[in-house]
């Protein structure tokens, strides 16, 4: 048979999501109604009212392509963020931002640092530009900052760094990672992917965009994905400095933000109530499933998430076994054998009664 393409792209493995409620039910006979899906780390509130309107809105338009250059959009963050218009790109989900760092950055052969136990797309994103991959070590399941440092190379152009890291939950402070970027080169672009940050409680923010304004090769990305509550939209941004932002927009697709997603950010960006309550339900969410982990004597890795890594048993089958049992009782959470974890689940916090579906199951399960 003909091999079309490079190795490197024949040698990808696809991205594996949370299994959608509908293939579920087929699979298991069950009644979608009687599915809780805690698999994708979305946000169990439902879209915020606030952006079902600004989507109905918007609807009288879709004929028309959208704002290629996001006016509204930009407007809103660059006020929301204190941060100049030219200095935001707005992605298909954040997805997009981390693989167009990837594509502007990166040529085949030279190389990307990321952690073992990091987010899946930063694997997807170095291999499918033909870059070598230097996987650091975990520590605790985190970032080990001096290590990623330290195995810096001449032809490295490009590091991600998830804080809060998914799928372990787990965060490097501010301090930590500010003294990272002193270290880093400056011709080494870091990524430092946000997707969580909206769910860290006060005590542990610190201001990455101030850190955009000193380092000319750092960015930060967001999503509206998760605490936003759009991750069906595909909407995301990058704060980068004027340069760095210019490379990534001569390559992003021109038209990469549809119209709704555009509409219904902008409207989600002046909804503090949904955010609120967001990081409400999901702290008391993380204190009504780790309650029950600690209860049933199961392991797990605290988590600033919306989700939480746990120990489904000690042998190399035991992720793939109570996961099939879990979705026999219509409850979908995330294998992470893909991550190298296979003793390991991943479940996302849910709404209350979700959660409690969940708890039972797994009791059920493991006795
Ligand atoms: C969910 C997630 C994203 C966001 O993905 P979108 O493309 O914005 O939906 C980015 N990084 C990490 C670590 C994530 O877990």
């Amino acid at each position: 048979m003909m091999n079309f393409g490079p190795d490197y792209v024949r040698a990808i493995a696809p991205y594996q999501g949370g299994k959608p409620i509908a293939e579920v039910a087929r699979e298991f006979g069950l009644d979608e109604a009687n599915i809780v899906k805690l698999a994708s780390n979305e946000n169990p509130l439902g879209i915020p009212e606030s952006s079902q309107r600004a989507m109905q809105q918007a609807f009288a338009e879709l004929a028309r392509y959208p704002d290629s250059n996001g006016f509204d959009l930009k407007g809103a963050i660059s006020k929301k963020f204190d941060v100049p218009t030219d200095w935001i790109t707005l992605g298909n989900g954040s997805n997009d931002i981390l693989e167009l760092a990837a594509r502007a950055l990166v040529q085949p052969g030279q190389s990307v640092v990321y952690s073992q136990y990091s987010f899946a797309v930063y694997p997807l994103a170095t291999q499918a530009v033909g870059a070598r991959a230097i996987v650091v070590p975990a520590k605790n399941f985190g970032h080990d900052l001096d290590a990623m440092a330290a195995a810096i190379t001449p032809d490295t152009k490009l590091l991600f760094v998830a804080n809060p890291n998914n799928p372990p939950g787990t965060i490097v402070g501010g301090e930590q990672i500010a003294a990272f970027l002193k270290q880093v080169p400056s011709s080494v672009v870091v990524v430092l992917d946000e997707a969580y940050t909206e769910y860290l409680p006060p005590e542990l923010r610190y201001d990455a965009l101030a850190w955009v304004r000193q380092y000319p090769n750092l960015i930060v990305s967001r999503t509206f994905s998760k605490a936003y509550g759009l991750a069906g939209l595909r909407v995301g941004f990058g704060i980068a400095q004027p340069g760095l932002t210019d490379l990534l927009n001569r390559i992003r697709q021109p038209f990469n933000v549809n119209s709704l997603a555009q509409a219904a950010a902008v409207a989600v960006l002046n909804d503090d109530a949904y955010l609120q309550k967001s990081a409400q339900l999901n702290a008391d969410g993380y204190r009504q499933i780790t309650g029950a982990f600690t209860q049933m004597g199961i392991e797990f890795v605290p988590s600033y998430g919306n989700f939480v890594l746990f120990r489904a048993g000690d042998d190399e089958g035991a992720g793939a076994r109570v996961n099939l049992e879990l979705l026999k009782k219509g409850v979908i959470v995330r294998p992470v054998g893909n991550y190298g974890l296979p003793q390991w689940l991943r479940v996302s916090i849910g709404l209350p009664n979700e959660n409690a579906a969940f708890i039972d199951a797994l009791k059920a399960i493991l006795g």
